[in-house]
């Protein structure tokens, strides 16, 4: 797997530095490597280059690499839209889910989590964009969501999480992100709850992201290549 080394060594000094530009504490943005549609080739690579995170959108195909990948120990995060009829495999396989976006989900999740395993990690993930996007909890809505979530055992509410529309424009992108930070301060006042986790910026954006203090940007394209379209 040529070039995932350099990529991962590349991305990860774009986080260092956005982190030195904006201000940011050493070490408090994270790295979530998503690797859908890619092969657990590329996952594997990526992990001997020390990655340990990885995201998926696609239940059935996280699956099958994980079954390729269960020697490594990595921490699968689930990113994707979650349908009700495939919260199991999610719960019996993931670390963290990232797009929960309704109650019925995260009670699914909760319910089929394994007591075995660790609480599930779960962020809400919040319309930041309004009517162009379908995906998210509307921002006036996320705090009955927040805590009915952070009442329902075998799951723990770490944070929020957001994709705001693609856009050239970097002021635009910016207040989409501090918007997510102001609605997770409050939320933490409401709730008293930590709320550590700020899963925002992808490949394009995440110097930005970081600006505005994300704890964990989701990084595909950068590390893996682009992707087919539709994928
Ligand atoms: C695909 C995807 C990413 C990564 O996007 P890139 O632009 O390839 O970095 C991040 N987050 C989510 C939810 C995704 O679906």
């Amino acid at each position: 797997m040529p070039g995932i080394a350099e990529n991962l060594k590349a991305v990860c000094a774009r986080i260092d530095a956005a982190g030195r530009k904006y201000g940011r504490l050493a070490g408090s943005t994270g790295l979530l490597a998503v690797s859908k549609t890619w092969p657990a080739a590329s996952v594997r690579a990526a992990f001997a280059a020390g990655q340990r995170a990885f995201g998926e959108n696609y239940v059935q195909e996280a699956v099958d690499k994980m079954a390729e990948l269960r020697d490594l120990p990595i921490e699968w995060h689930f990113i994707g839209p979650l349908q009700s009829n495939k919260t199991r495999l999610v719960a019996e396989n993931f670390a963290w889910v990232h797009s929960v976006d309704r109650l019925k989900i995260a009670q699914r999740l909760s319910e089929q989590r394994p007591e075995a395993l660790p609480s599930l990690k779960l962020c809400l993930q919040v319309n930041v964009s309004g009517e162009t996007s379908k995906s998210g909890v509307a921002p006036a809505e996320l705090a009955a969501l927040a805590a009915a979530v952070a009442a329902l055992p075998g799951v723990e509410l770490a944070g929020l999480m957001a994709i705001p529309e693609p856009s050239e424009d970097e002021v635009l992108l910016r207040s989409r992100f501090r918007q997510l930070v102001g609605l997770r301060d409050s939320l933490r006042e409401q709730l008293g709850l930590p709320l550590e986790t700020l899963s925002m910026g992808m490949s394009d954006d995440l110097e930005l992201a970081i600006a505005e203090g994300s704890t964990l940007v989701r990084v595909g394209s950068a590390i893996f290549g682009t992707r087919q379209k539709n994928q």
